[in-house]
């Protein structure tokens, strides 16, 4: 909000608002401090938009950096491409003079280690790096205590910009090199200015399959309501098969403002909503709705 009073783009305000949650080594779900992959590795997903030019930048699988939102928006705007990813990805933070940090903190050290060596021998877990056989344990990333979670920030300015920025170290225990669909613009990450911008955070893989973000713009294209638009995108997920359906959230902002957020976990689930006349954020109880889940081989 003071990079908006300030009179600086709906871009600027999501990339600074990401920051914040990407400092804060408490939040396990994202940049330093998030948790770990299988092998104790914390790989970063962002994405940004601009609503402006539907230009958008991106990182996957990124390491070491603990601002994944600023190298995607650096992708955005130095690059002719809209995702890099792993090596790359880690290559291209250096270029652009990002520092590099330890993101792995000893608590969420500490609870990656007591989770595995919960499930695994000793010498099992001592030796993982070299295992044939990791997509064993990939269960563990269902751990509902470790899961996942997401940052999301959609801003609107007073020209009427619209931006959205997406950050996460993805689910815990998940395969190296997993991708979810933060960085994937359509699937965790859209806006437009003509319509409004979408997010989502949850089980990326149902939001990279129901193109769930990219969907809410399309409805609001077709003239319906922010709360139509979200719940339909939401209602989309029951379309999608196989063992694996887990929670899903998505937050919309329209062109003109009005926000919608809907959930399919327990009914309480809030977002943070702040415009230019309140003197501090506000609460607000997403809508719940229904979605078909399953976890095949938990
Ligand atoms: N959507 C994120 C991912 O799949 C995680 C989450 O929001 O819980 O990586």
């Amino acid at each position: 909000m003071a990079a908006l009073k300030a009179g600086r783009p709906a871009l600027d305000a999501v990339e600074a608002g990401v920051r914040e949650v990407e400092s804060d080594a408490a939040d396990h779900s994202v940049g330093l401090g998030g948790y770990p992959n299988l092998l104790g590795d914390v790989e970063q997903d962002a994405s940004i938009m601009d609503g402006r030019t539907l230009l958008a930048g991106a990182v996957a699988a990124l390491k070491g950096y603990p601002h994944a939102i600023s190298v995607a928006r650096k992708v955005m705007e130095m690059l002719p491409h809209v995702l890099l990813v792993g090596e790359g990805a880690t290559r291209f933070a250096g270029e652009m003079g990002f520092t590099l940090a330890e993101l792995r903190t000893p608590d969420a050290m500490a609870a990656w280690r007591e989770r595995l060596l919960k499930a695994m021998p000793l010498a099992t877990f001592e030796t993982l790096h070299e295992a044939r056989d990791l997509a064993h344990w990939v269960y563990l990333a269902s751990d509902p205590e470790r899961a996942g979670g997401t940052t999301n920030f959609i801003a609107l300015d007073a020209e009427g910009n619209l931006a959205s920025g997406v950050s996460t170290s993805g689910w815990f225990a998940k395969y190296p090199g997993r991708v979810g669909d933060s960085p994937i613009i359509g699937a965790g990450n859209y806006a437009d200015n003509r319509y409004g911008a979408a997010t989502c955070t949850g089980m990326g893989e149902m939001a990279l399959r129901a193109g769930a973000a990219r969907s809410v713009v399309l409805y609001l294209k077709t003239g319906m309501t922010v709360d139509a638009a979200v719940r339909q995108a939401m209602l989309d997920l029951n379309d999608l098969g196989g063992d694996y359906l887990d929670s899903m959230s998505i937050l919309a902002l329209d062109r003109e403002g009005a926000p919608a957020g809907f959930t399919n976990l327990e009914q309480g689930e809030i977002y943070w909503m702040l415009t230019d006349t309140m003197t501090a954020p506000a609460q607000v109880i997403r809508t719940f709705v229904q979605t078909h889940k399953r976890w095949g081989k938990r």
